[in-house]
């Protein structure tokens, strides 16, 4: 049976990238195919920054606003707080025997961590893949919407679900794998010439889904450019190549075209390009902002959801606890 898990850390608003590599597709799973899916806010992940309480509490709820205002229902979905099911923490903490330190210290992500912070490499940052394992292995899923940058962590899950399958002569778990509805895992660029966008970069590389119009408009006409092609079908430098990758994600065939044979013959004005970005994402956005601002004022509402949502992923994932338990001996 298919089951479909993910999930965004509350580390701030959700951009651009994280609509078009992970909620776009949490919402086609969900109205195109008849399989159980569960989608969470991954509060327990944003401690590894020991954020201030009050700022989590507004960053989930943010979270939880925004999933809502981009299309996840809580008809269709089971949709949750990572810390309102307490057997996540129960079964991470069994699969921390399971986790090697070496492999740990070899996740592309934890390396980053230890570069580009030295001050704080603490524990939680080293077991971060046995707990994303365990969020999705708790509901057994085969399936994990997630964007490009997540490809490593999907690989570990898989080593662990298969580690815990021999270690115990059991066909328990299934290997999930990572999964996008288009045909390749996408990887939306930042603004500002380097890299993906991402929350932590520089506010003005990120186009947030409560941006409005205008400060939208300003961020893609500010983005990174070049001087201009100088000769016909020049190869195009990671700045121009991720504005066409952009521009890719929002505007129809017939405009990318138009742009791409302006740029080979050397005509491209970057101005129109980047007006033609901007347009085109604000009409991807300004139904979901819209509806951001409609939920912002329903705390009854969100209270219910988060209720529900927990009651039903307490469900599936006391069950695999349970399973686990007798497999392992603690009965
Ligand atoms: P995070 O913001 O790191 O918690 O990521 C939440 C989800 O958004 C994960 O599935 C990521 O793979 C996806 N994501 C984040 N940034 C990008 C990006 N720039 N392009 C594509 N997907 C992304």
């Amino acid at each position: 049976m298919e089951i479909v898990v993910s999930g965004v850390r509350p580390t701030g608003n959700q951009h651009f990238g994280n609509y078009m590599g992970a909620i776009r597709n949490f919402v086609k799973f969900q109205d195109e195919f008849d399989i159980p899916c569960y989608f969470f806010v991954a509060d327990y992940h944003s401690l590894t920054t020991h954020p201030k309480p009050e700022d989590l509490q507004n960053n989930v709820r943010q979270i939880l606003i925004e999933y809502l205002a981009c299309g996840l229902d809580p008809k269709k979905s089971n949709i949750y707080i990572q810390s309102h099911v307490p057997e996540i923490p129960e079964l991470y903490l069994i699969f921390n025997m399971l986790a090697y330190k070496g492999e740990l210290e070899r996740s592309v992500t934890f390396k980053d961590k230890v570069r580009s912070q030295p001050e704080n490499i603490n524990a939680g940052l080293l077991t971060y893949p046995v707990l994303m394992a365990v969020d999705i292995i708790v509901h057994k899923a085969t399936q994990v919407p997630v964007g490009k940058d997540q490809e490593q962590h999907l690989e570990m899950t898989r080593t662990f679900a298969r580690r815990f399958n021999n270690a115990y002569k059991v066909e328990y778990f299934p290997e999930p794998q990572p999964v996008s509805l288009g045909d390749k895992l996408v990887k939306v660029p930042g603004l500002d010439g380097k890299g993906k966008m991402s929350k932590s970069e520089s506010e003005n590389s990120a186009i947030f889904l409560v941006d409005d119009e205008k400060k939208l408009r300003k961020k893609v006409m500010r983005a990174v450019t070049d001087a201009g092609p100088k000769e016909k079908n020049q190869a195009m430098p990671e700045e121009i190549q991720n504005l066409f990758q952009l521009l890719e994600l929002v505007a129809d065939g017939e405009t990318i075209q138009q742009f791409k044979s302006a740029y080979a013959d050397c005509t491209i004005r970057y101005g129109d390009l980047k007006g033609a970005i901007a347009e085109n994402m604000e009409k991807t956005i300004k139904p979901i902002r819209e509806r951001i601002h409609e939920l912002e004022a329903d705390d009854k509402l969100l209270k219910e959801i988060m209720h529900e949502g927990a009651t039903s992923a307490r469900k599936s994932a006391s069950a695999t606890l349970k399973d686990v338990k007798e497999i392992i001996g603690l009965r």
